[in-house]
């Protein structure tokens, strides 16, 4: 049976939208979302642990949380990502320390580029990222058939 190489996805107009924030940057992930509460509101959100509950706390937005990130937090949202289940990624990384789950951090940027989402890693990126239309819209995109990659190795390897 003929299979492409690719199969569209359509990520919805309202977005569930993962939030991460490494310890130096925490203050700086609560006062963006304070800053773009009315978009945010708009959408599902998520998030690891510490950054879930400190953004739920301080900006009164919803925030479902996850394990902390150096205890599988990171991994969770990657699964999430691999389900078709998270559409967009808010992560404010410091990339002065080094981090205890710095393998994590990789698989995480790995996974949302092989899936094509959009991952933000600075506050600039966030910006034009949240204020894009797309976050209003729906949003049709092509990821790899995951089902045709299988069955290719099955048969050549
Ligand atoms: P935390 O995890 O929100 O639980 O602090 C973030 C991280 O360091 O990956």
């Amino acid at each position: 049976m003929f299979e492409n190489e690719s199969i569209s996805m359509t990520i919805d107009r309202q977005k569930n939208i993962a939030l991460i924030a490494h310890d130096s940057k925490k203050h700086e992930m609560i006062d963006w979302c304070k800053k773009n509460k009315e978009i945010l509101e708009r959408h599902f959100l998520c998030g690891t642990g510490t950054t879930a509950r400190m953004v739920a706390e301080q900006t009164g937005l919803p925030v479902r949380g996850y394990n902390s990130g150096p205890l599988g937090g990171d991994q969770q949202i990657g699964a999430r990502i691999v389900d078709g289940k998270i559409d967009l990624v808010i992560f404010f990384s410091d990339p002065l320390a080094a981090q205890p789950h710095d393998p994590d951090v990789k698989a995480l940027l790995r996974i949302a580029q092989v899936y094509d989402i959009p991952i933000a890693n600075n506050r600039a990126t966030a910006d034009f990222i949240v204020t894009s239309s797309f976050m209003n819209e729906e949003y049709t995109h092509e990821i790899i058939n995951f089902r045709k990659n299988i069955a290719d190795r099955a048969n050549t390897l």
